[in-house]
């Protein structure tokens, strides 16, 4: 445990901020220092408080608690990311018996001295009822592999001396708050309190002091366990696993089993699918592999604060057989039993706290498979990292814990008020009503027009799209567009060769590791080459024919297996082109390879059918492109068009949009719009092709 701080770099800070207060600065940049350090605090877990005399609005003093928001990361945090509340008002409530959590909550909206701040921490009125001008609150790693043990006491003070307090678990809320400021009532002359089974709180008169006494005694704790597990590492634990030559495409297939598996329909009737994180380090692999694996996935959490993320016990898959049903029947035993537990878990503590509430879905979050790692899942992208952390730090965690005695976290009962209780349940978010939320679209040729139009369009509907493309520049530039308007977790690239059936495979097991799966595929990398059958060279024909064709079977062919496996059907939408029903000439090759492609679509609809997955065509006209992202296939045979019929590049746009019907000009998003409307499912559609042409009846489909 490092000590970080450093007072040039806070004087910096403070000048960085000139119109707030230093002290909060000060807090500011202690409580990043926090932050930043996993083995302290993990994705918003952890917070930190400061109280200050500020002028209020008539110019009066006011004392205010300043604590970090609810939900906030204390790694990034701002100034404004800390809430001011009325710390006089705040500290009243400390005269009540008891404080019911909906109260609780707003007595702490009503104490707010900004409306505009964020909703404060769920443990600000611990903070408030503390003395000290400053607290600081870790969940740390160290702490809890000290603190989650049947003889927890003994190892607390042999560890920490007896200048730490210890509280025994408390609920957080009010209770917590009350038994922690009672117990330094009590006990003045600790330098910091222990909650069992939850965390440390340490406190100072300076940001300094309250930070450093928090390293400190971490530290402790770090070195006393190193100590005492010093050559007494667990059995059976391979020092370095090898990986196997069919890792990867073992590991994707775990993924998508699991992925499948654990989809299911929501109380709104729809579909619920997760987002996929791996972690295939040693350190989980190895942890996959020892003899306490199916143990460290049976016990609880560390501390309470995880289990929204990552529910109260994990799944351990033991085995990954080569036979793909096999592999779904161990996925389902040991998903239905963890179901199964869930529920009766839920059961019994309604019964016996007499409480009516709805259940949350009984679903896993966190997997551990024999000789591969972890899997965890989430409805978000984020959720699903964040459960990934949590639990790879959880797992190491415990595993050091057995080796110092008996791990032991805390009971279901306990657990239950913690998962149930609504200010936890409101760190999750609302899950985005979004239309194609919980999709993985995957578009071929994602570094051109036609490709960032049907991606733009995917994100706005709430799906996570992976681009793919052979030309690497290409595609991180619209990669980059994407992501700066999305946001960098929903949009990612793979490269692969859509000629080449292995590039394909690779690029699909790359895709899996890093989300789960494919829900949505759409070919749409084509080149196009501008030459009457006469001049048409043979080696053009199959270069046009390997990308349009065989780049579209290719990766239809890779996808049915991944379709398969996960049961949960899908979409295939081909982008197909107006010159399928109505060719031109010189464009022999274009044509006829497209043609093709549409056939195989057809094929595949009707192969596909039988596992619930889809196959459309879209039929766009002209898409141009803008200056951002231009089309290549109209870069190639723009000047040749402009050529042959005498008009510049505006009077050849606007060629194209008075021949149709309608007299629309086609954009990228329009095929965008109709990739969306076939990848949600609002009609029972397949096999069907969707002219985006402004109305041409030469190309009406027949
Ligand atoms: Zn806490």
């Amino acid at each position: 445990m490092k000590n970080l701080f450093r007072e040039n770099e806070a004087r910096r800070l403070v000048r960085k901020f000139p119109s707030y207060p230093e002290e909060l600065i000060l807090r500011l940049y202690t409580s990043r220092l926090i932050g930043i350090d996993q083995t302290l605090v993990l994705h918003g877990g952890g917070n930190t408080s400061v109280k200050l005399k500020v002028k209020n609005i008539v110019g009066e003093d006011q004392e205010v608690l300043f604590v970090k928001g609810s939900g906030g990361d204390l790694a990034t945090i701002e100034p404004d990311g800390f809430v001011g509340l009325d710390l006089s008002g705040l500290r009243k409530l400390r005269r009540l018996g008891h404080l019911p959590d909906e109260e609780m909550e707003n007595q702490l909206l009503v104490h707010k001295i900004s409306a505009r701040s964020p909703d404060p921490s769920v443990e600000a009125l611990l903070h408030a009822f503390l003395p000290h001008r400053l607290v600081d609150h870790t969940h740390a790693d160290a702490i809890l592999i000290l603190t989650n043990q049947k003889r927890a006491n003994d190892f607390v003070r042999e560890a920490l001396g007896s200048k730490v307090g210890i509280v025994p678990y408390l609920p957080s809320g009010f209770a917590l708050a009350k038994g922690v400021a009672e117990f330094y009532k009590r006990n003045p002359e600790v330098e910091a309190i222990v909650v069992l089974n939850h965390g440390i709180f340490t406190f100072g008169e300076s940001a300094r002091l309250s930070y450093e006494t928090m390293i400190r005694y971490v530290g402790k704790a770090e070195a006393y366990i190193k100590n005492k597990i010093k050559g007494k590492l667990l059995v059976n634990l391979p020092s370095k696993p090898v990986r196997t030559k069919d890792f990867a495409s073992s590991l994707a297939r775990v993924c998508q089993v699991i992925r499948g598996v654990c989809a299911h329909r929501g109380h709104d009737g729809r579909m619920r699918r997760f987002y996929a994180e791996i972690r295939d380090g040693d350190e989980m692999r190895k942890a996959s592999l020892g003899r306490e694996a199916k143990e460290i996935c049976q016990s609880g959490v560390l501390t309470p604060d995880h289990v929204i993320w990552t529910k109260n016990r994990a799944v351990y898959i033991e085995d990954i057989p080569k036979d793909d049903a096999l592999l779904r029947q161990i996925v389902e035993r040991r998903v239905n039993e963890f179901k199964v537990s869930y529920g009766k878990y839920f059961k019994s503590q309604v019964a016996e706290k007499k409480v009516k509430c709805q259940p949350l879905d009984p679903y896993p979050r966190i997997f551990l498979v024999k000789g591969v790692g972890l899997v965890a899942l989430g409805f978000t992208r984020k959720a699903a990292q964040i459960a990934a952390d949590i639990a790879e730090h959880a797992m190491q965690a415990k595993l050091l814990a057995m080796i110092l005695g008996k791990y032991a976290p805390i009971s279901d009962s306990h657990m239950f008020d913690m998962e149930y209780w609504s200010l936890q349940q409101k760190k999750l978010g609302k899950i985005s009503p979004a239309l194609l939320q919980g999709q993985i679209a995957v578009i071929t040729g994602g570094g051109g027009a036609i490709g960032l139009g049907i991606a733009d369009r995917l994100l706005a509907a709430g799906a996570v799209v992976v681009l793919s493309d052979i030309d690497e520049p290409r595609l991180e530039k619209v990669h980059s567009l994407l992501a700066k308007k999305y946001g960098a977790q929903q949009i990612d690239r793979v490269v692969f060769d859509v000629t080449d059936y292995t590039s394909v495979e690779k690029g699909f097991i790359e895709i899996s590791r890093r989300l789960g799966g494919i829900d949505l595929l759409v070919p749409n990398a084509g080149i196009a080459h501008v030459a009457k059958i006469e001049d048409l060279l043979p080696e053009t024909l199959d270069k046009v024919v390997g990308v349009n064709l065989k780049g579209t079977f290719n990766v239809i062919k890779a996808s049915v297996p991944i379709f398969r496996r996960q049961g949960t059907g899908g979409n295939i939408v081909v982008v197909s082109s107006k010159n399928v029903f109505d060719p031109g000439a010189a464009f022999g090759a274009y044509s006829a390879s497209k043609a093709g492609a549409h056939q195989m679509a057809k094929i595949a609809a009707l192969e596909l059918a039988e596992f619930g997955v889809r196959v459309n065509m879209v039929n766009p006209d002209a898409v141009f492109g803008d200056e951002q992202v231009s089309s290549r296939l109209w870069d190639l045979i723009g000047p040749e068009r402009m050529k042959s019929r005498g008009l510049d590049p505006e009077g050849l746009r606007e060629y194209y949009r008075q021949r149709s019907l309608l007299k629309i000009s086609v954009t990228a998003e329009h095929v965008g719009n109709a990739v969306v409307f076939f990848a949600s499912e609002q009609t029972p559609t397949t096999g069907a092709t969707l002219p985006i042409d402004g109305g041409i009846p030469a190309a009406f489909p027949r």
